[in-house]
């Protein structure tokens, strides 16, 4: 199985059908998307 992951946040944003673990990282998933992330 296979996970895209948030860049951002670290979460999991979604599963994929995979033959073996996969992670994919996504630059922001729709929650950091709608929301700007605090610039530090
Ligand atoms: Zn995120």
């Amino acid at each position: 199985m296979g996970e895209i992951i948030c860049q951002t946040c670290d979460s999991t944003i979604e599963h994929f059908e995979d033959e073996k673990v996969t992670k994919l990282y996504a630059d922001k998933c729709p929650n950091c998307s709608n929301h700007n992330v605090e610039q530090k």
